[in-house]
């Protein structure tokens, strides 16, 4: 059986991250950015004023006190967007809004709260530091200076400060486009009418959740039913304009394993046994004239969602050209015994919880069986057991992988 950690390796080793596209900006949020971004401009980009209030020269208003104010005459008004400040006469002051320049020669700004709010002449009752109340052009960033990083994936933060230096558009690795495709001749649409013998399609509604929630392009393509000219037709269609492919189903050991049957004979994809449990039937290989990536995923619902956790996440992430791959993983002791098959990688669906004494503790959540869909959505992590542990003990150290999205 091949390792855990080899089948990772492969599948990332067979990927590169997508070739960079401009963007809009709120197109390119999540996103990761393929270039340095150097700003062309000052910001602020020229003194402006804090808040809203009087610009004065400081020696005109240097004595003022509540007993003896300073007079002034008013002589310009700068709202917000002037597009030209006049040279302030001497001995008056600018009524000035925040955000609006400073008129030059002038020292400070005396906020609103400081005076009569008078707009032809005004009553200063207290003086202001130099330079109190405006911001200098260049103190957050000069012209010319670096201010985001290539490889950052951009959050709104990062898009408005993109946004503050003027860029529209940003260099950044696109969504991968991913098409999900359910196989099972069993399979109905969550909201038909079951018959006997047929169940709702869970996985394609998981995966390509999954693969949403990590910021993919992704669709569901549909069910398929295990007929050769039917799995066929509907590889050919999920290659269109597709950067991945992801199926569940069909690839175990079964008389209608239609899946492993035809991609046998069509693309590079390998079927084989990868040592953990749940997920031990994987394939992954290449399809069509751009060898497209497609994963085949088993099509026990708990072993597809833990099978991209731990395969399709980083292939995912690479092509989104991310260098951190894998979930999120924090240290736990164990909350209760249990067993784990010998020289198999265990993912044990549990629940991760901080005790008062700052340990976090894990403990499996209900059953394990690999159709337990209840049982996982339950769960908040996976707990992995090395392969060569077979009794897991009460407060055994374990690495557990965060499914929480904050986790990402
Ligand atoms: P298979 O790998 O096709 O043999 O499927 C293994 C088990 O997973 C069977 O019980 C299937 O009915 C079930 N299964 C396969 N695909 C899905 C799906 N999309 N949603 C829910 N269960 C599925
Ligand atoms: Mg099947």
């Amino acid at each position: 059986m091949k390792p855990v950690e080899e089948h990772v390796a492969e599948c990332l080793a067979a990927v590169r991250p997508l070739p960079p596209v401009e963007l809009d900006l709120l197109d390119a949020l999540d996103c990761v950015l393929a270039e340095d971004v150097v700003s062309p401009v000052d910001l602020p980009r020229f003194d402006n004023s804090s808040m809203d209030g009087y610009a004065v020269r400081i020696p005109d208003v240097a004595a003022a006190t509540a007993a003896h104010p300073a007079v002034l005459t008013v002589s310009i008004d700068l709202p917000a967007g002037v597009d030209a400040v006049p040279v302030l006469a001497a001995a008056t002051v600018a009524r000035i809004m925040t955000g609006a320049p400073v008129p030059e020669g002038t020292d400070a700004v005396v906020p609103v709260e400081w005076t009569d709010g008078g707009v032809d002449v005004v009553t200063v009752l207290q003086p202001p530091a130099p330079g109190q109340y405006v911001r200098r052009a260049g103190e957050d960033v000069r012209a010319g200076e670096r201010v985001l990083t290539r490889g950052t994936r951009l959050s709104p933060r990062h898009v408005a400060l993109l946004a503050a230096v003027g860029r529209s558009r940003a260099l950044v690795h696109p969504r991968p486009r991913v098409v999900v495709l359910s196989t099972g001749s069993e399979l109905l649409p969550p909201g038909a009418p079951l018959q006997f013998g047929r169940i709702h399609d869970a996985n394609g509604y998981g995966l390509t959740a999954a693969a949403l929630e990590l910021g993919a392009h992704a669709r569901h393509g549909g069910i398929v039913p295990d007929d050769e000219a039917a799995v066929i037709a509907a590889l050919q269609a999920a290659l269109v304009d597709t950067d991945i492919v992801i199926t569940s189903g069909g690839v175990s050991a079964g008389a209608y394993d239609t899946v492993k049957e035809v991609l046998r004979r069509l693309g590079t994809v390998l079927f084989e046994k990868v040592a953990m449990q749940p997920g031990m039937p994987q394939g992954f290989g290449t399809l069509g004239d751009r060898g497209t990536p497609i994963f085949t995923l088993p099509g026990n619902p708990v072993s597809s969602m833990v099978s991209f956790e731990v395969f399709v996440r980083p292939v995912l992430r690479k092509l989104a050209g991310e260098t951190t791959l894998h979930r999120h993983v924090l240290p736990a002791v164990a909350a209760v015994p249990w067993t784990s098959p010998r020289g198999k990688r265990q993912f044990v669906r549990a629940v991760i919880e901080r005790r008062s004494d700052g340990v976090s503790v894990v403990t499996p959540v209900g059953g394990q069986g690999s159709h337990l869909v209840a049982d996982l959505a339950e769960a908040t992590c996976l707990a992995v057991v090395p392969e060569q542990v077979t009794e897991v003990t009460v407060g055994m150290a374990l690495n557990c992988m965060l499914l929480d999205r904050a986790r990402r």
